[in-house]
Order: structure tokens, then C-alpha cells, then sequence
């Protein structure tokens, strides 16, 4: 689904970075990369991935580029097919990389007359003794629950933004809104809210978070029966749970703006 679009030196600023996490993730799981592959050298720290002759990243990303080119110097990319591609293009990595350190992969490249390109290092990972620091499943652990603190904080921006609105619309203090997402786990709009509140004027706010659509109910202060619906904490704190019809564990039923 992502689609990149622009000139050539935007999709090296852009994707170049993603090109390179490509080839040091690849190329760290080669086994055998402790130490320098120039004969005699024994340096094992920092490695960098250097591209065999004939297979360097500018002349992988350009062959790959070519197909996708819509004018002059504007490329138009589908991104999940360039990385299969780029990745097909660097298996089987043996083939392609040589774990070098950089005065070798420097000498390398000149001697066989390969250009320039950024040297991704490949053991940043990895101890003085030549162990990962991480396992590729730690890595994988740590890179879904990070993508899933970014799900939380777009899911809080969200709702706050909708407080903001809603506040102003109403012209009702924000900590007099409530604004509930559908839970994962039950399905329902789940609202726990200190009893104190209903004193004021209060409004529930139904957020939809699929649709992103919400819908708003508002009481006037001291209006809503509690004694109706569930509590917890000694009754300070009411509970709510509301299906799809608006309606409460309780039965009653709100009504929407
Ligand atoms: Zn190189
Ligand atoms: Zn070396």
C-alpha cells in the first residue's frame, strides 16, 4: 500500500536508509562473520557489509529503479515490492556480502573499481567478543512492541483531540468529557467515572475507533440516577459498559445528540 513518489535523490535520502537496515539485517545473519574475510586479517570490530563486485547497492537499487520510472527524473514506487526485490537481489547473502573491516572493504572497492556507497556496519550489536548483544527474537520482540507504544500514542492523540473539540463545541470543561473506545476485549464502550463528576453537566463521549466516527450523550448535573449502574472503589467510581444500541449493562438506555 505505501507508495513512494518523487526524484531520484528523494528516494536515496528516503529509502536509501531503509535499503541499508535491509542489507546489516540480512547481512548480520550470516553465521561466520567474526572476523574481517581478507586472508590474515583478524579484526572483528566494527564489520561493515561490503558488496561483492557487480552486486553493489547503487547498481541493485538502479537496476530495481528502472522499471518504475514515470518521467524525467520522477519515480513512482510501490515500497513493499522494491523491498522484495532488493532483498531477492541479496540473496543468497553470502553471495553478495563480504563482512570486511573498513580498511580492507575500502581497499576492496578500489582495487575492483566499485563506487562509493555509505559502509553499513553489520556488528553494531555485537560485543568485543564477537557476541550479539541481542538475539534476532529480542529484536523482533522489541521492533512489535515499539510499533505498539506508536498504536497507543496515535490512539491517545486521537481521543485528545476529540476531547479538544468537543470541548470548545460544547463549551464544556474537558475533565466533564469522557471518551471511551471500543474495547478489544469485550466489545463495548467501557467508562469508569468518578461519581463526583455528575454533579455537573457530563458528557459520554461513543468513539469508534475503526470508523473514526464518534457519537455524544450529555447530562445536566445530578440527572443520571447512579445507583443504577455498577461501581468499584466503594462506589466513588461508576461503571458503564454500552453495546452497540447505546444501551447499558444496566438497561438503560442513552440517548444520542
Ligand atoms: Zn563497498
Ligand atoms: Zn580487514
Amino acid at each position: 500500500m505505501a507508495v513512494f513518489k518523487g526524484t531520484l535523490r528523494e528516494f536515496n535520502d528516503y529509502v536509501g536508509p531503509l535499503a541499508r537496515n535491509i542489507v546489516a539485517n540480512m547481512a548480520r545473519k550470516l553465521k561466520a562473520h567474526t572476523t574481517c574475510r581478507e586472508k590474515g586479517c583478524n579484526k572483528r570490530k566494527p564489520l561493515e557489509a561490503a558488496h561483492i563486485k557487480g552486486k553493489d547497492r547503487p547498481t541493485i537499487i538502479a537496476t530495481i529503479l528502472s522499471d518504475y520510472k514515470i518521467d524525467h527524473d520522477l519515480y513512482e514506487v510501490d515500497l513493499e515490492e522494491f523491498k522484495s526485490k532488493f532483498i531477492a537481489q541479496h540473496q543468497p547473502i553470502e553471495d553478495v556480502i563480504l563482512p570486511m573491516c573498513k580498511e580492507h572493504h575500502l581497499a576492496y572497492d578500489k582495487k575492483h573499481k566499485i563506487e562509493s556507497e555509505l559502509p553499513v556496519v553489520i556488528d553494531e550489536l555485537v560485543n568485543e567478543e564477537g557476541q550479539n548483544t541481542y538475539t534476532e527474537a529480542d529484536l523482533e520482540n522489541i521492533s512489535s512492541l515499539e510499533f505498539k507504544s506508536l498504536e497507543k500514542a496515535i490512539k491517545k492523540f486521537s481521543i485528545s483531540d476529540i476531547k479538544d473539540k468537543i470541548s470548545k463545541e460544547l463549551n464544556l470543561a474537558k475533565q466533564q468529557i469522557s471518551v471511551s473506545n471500543i474495547s478489544d476485549s469485550n466489545g463495548l464502550w467501557n467508562f469508569d467515572i468518578n461519581k463526583s463528576k455528575f454533579a455537573q453537566d457530563f458528557a459520554f463521549v461513543f468513539y469508534d475507533q475503526k470508523a473514526q466516527t464518534y457519537k455524544i450523550s450529555i447530562f445536566e448535573g445530578n440527572s443520571l440516577e447512579l445507583s443504577n449502574f455498577g461501581e468499584k472503589n466503594d462506589g466513588q467510581v461508576v461503571r458503564f459498559f454500552v453495546d452497540a444500541n447505546y444501551q447499558d449493562k444496566s438497561g438503560f438506555k442513552f440517548s444520542i445528540q
